[in-house]
């Protein structure tokens, strides 16, 4: 009897390596998409993958390659899976891909680490701060999220207020395998990196990541109340302003979103707006001046020696924040959105006139590129696909960007197209068997 390239490929490289049960194929096909209504309803009945290689070293990560390129098989590559644009999900079947077992910690050097891409974030900076050193800029999955999910599936989160996003100088190398007969390994640097940064492992496949570090911190965490959110975020834009503060997160929100933050029910204050922040224990005293100079109060304080021993403030912020929301009620989801810094008290104003209860606000202080930058995640009460791209577009008629997390294509997702990038995947993935339809340009 013939086999099928399922079975071959099972007797080729072992059955710890390669699994077709039906359980793990359906839990491994899957990623944090539910989050969008939108993505739900698109992905809940798609296919699972195959097949699920889980390799242990980049010799197997090459040789399951060289076989999917062999077969024409599609390659979707999952780290811990907590990707919610569906990034992760094999849209044609084929092989996941699962580094999460290629875990280890190759080297922590002064001011840098280098990891393979499956190390998880949290225990990264763990082993950082015991080394005196911390992990500069990461998403509020730390916990679960890995190197290299995160440098090709995320953007920035905890320390972007200070170091800004992946783009900036947040890689400082990266270790590539393509999608061809023979897999090049390749060593990338510097501004040719931007090819791989958020590409959803579409230009290749990432083994290892070098990642900056900075000294260790000692971050106290705080939550601040104010009457109205423009006061929390002329608070926010001040401290974000003060280069003397060393700051980890400034996210200011508008209630009712910090009533959904069950584990700090007992020091929130009904009606007001909250600021969550890590900043340098040291600098504690000029945060608290600040918060008074702005007519705020500070409602909770956790100090430096309780860090990651309690459950933190950073655990309410990025998208968390909709994660606890969702919690509280289901109707509920977000957009991801960029606010002008010259403008964004008159943005507010607008869109809470337009749109009142079905749109709240939670910002995130950051800079990109250098300069200060105002992201935002709005909580978005769900009713229709129509009424939330309504709102969309109302968003950017008043001049806010909106970067869509409900598409699972790069470039709907607000890079707009990717030039460079679609060179590149023409070079290392010629037959296009690296996630496909994840990019608009293929092969
Ligand atoms: P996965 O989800 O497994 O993969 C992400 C993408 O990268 C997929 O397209 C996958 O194919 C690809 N990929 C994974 N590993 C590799 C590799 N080694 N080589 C090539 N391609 C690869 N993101 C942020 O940026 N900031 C945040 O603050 C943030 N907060 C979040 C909060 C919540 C509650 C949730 C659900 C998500 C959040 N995210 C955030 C998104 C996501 O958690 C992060 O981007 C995370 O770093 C992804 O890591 P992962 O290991 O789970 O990647």
């Amino acid at each position: 009897m013939q086999m099928n390239w399922e079975q071959i490929m099972q007797e080729r490289l072992g059955d710890e390596i390669v699994h077709v049960d039906r359980a793990t194929r359906e839990k491994l096909s899957k990623d944090y998409y539910w989050y969008s209504p939108v993505l739900n309803r698109q992905l809940q009945h798609m296919k699972a993958a195959d097949v699920i290689a889980i390799p242990r070293s980049e010799a197997e990560v090459a040789e399951i390659i060289a076989f999917g390129y062999h077969h024409n098989i599609p390659v979707t590559v999952r780290g811990a899976g907590t990707g919610n644009y569906g990034q992760a999900v094999p849209l044609q079947g084929g092989i996941v891909l699962d580094l999460s077992r290629m875990d280890e910690i190759l080297e922590i050097g002064p001011g840098y680490a280098r990891l393979q891409c499956g190390v998880r974030l949290g225990v990264m900076d763990k082993k950082a701060r015991e080394a005196g050193q911390e992990i500069r800029i990461y998403p509020s999955t730390y916990v679960k999220a890995t190197v290299g999910g995160f440098v090709s599936g995320g953007s920035g989160g905890i320390g972007s207020i200070t170091h800004g996003n992946l783009w900036d100088g947040n890689v400082l190398e990266a270790v590539i395998y393509t999608m061809e007969e023979t897999p090049q390994r390749l060593v990338i640097q510097g501004r040719d990196l931007f090819d791989y940064i958020h590409n959803y492992g579409t230009t290749g496949i990432l083994t290892e990541v070098t990642i900056p570090l900075s000294p260790r911190t000692e971050w106290a965490q705080a939550i601040v109340s104010f009457n109205t959110l423009q006061e929390s975020m002329k608070f926010g834009e001040a401290l974000a302003r003060e280069e003397k503060i060393p700051k980890r997160l400034i996210a200011p929100m508008e209630w009712p979103i910090p009533s959904y933050f069950v584990p700090f029910a007992k020091v929130i204050k009904a009606g007001k707006a909250a600021v969550m922040l890590e900043i340098a224990e040291e600098s504690m005293d000029s945060v608290e001046a600040l918060v008074d100079g702005y007519g705020g109060c500070i409602d909770h304080f956790i100090e430096a020696k309780q860090y990651r021993k309690t459950i933190g403030v950073s655990d309410f912020t990025w998208n968390h924040t909709t994660l606890w929301a969702m919690k509280t009620d289901s109707s509920m989801t977000y957009l991801q959105a960029g606010f002008e810094l010259g403008r964004y008290e008159e943005q507010i104003e607008l869109l809470k006139a337009k749109w009142g209860d079905e749109v709240y606000l939670h910002f995130e202080w950051v800079r990109s590129g250098g300069e200060l930058a105002l992201n935002a995640l709005p909580l978005v009460r769900f009713q229709s696909e129509e009424r939330l791209y309504e709102i969309v577009a109302f968003c950017e008629s008043i001049g806010v960007k909106i970067f869509d997390p409900h598409t699972w294509v790069l470039e709907q997702g607000g890079r707009g197209e990717v030039g460079s990038m679609a060179r590149k995947k023409r070079e290392n993935d010629p037959r296009g068997l690296l996630n496909p339809g994840k990019m608009k340009v293929e092969p």
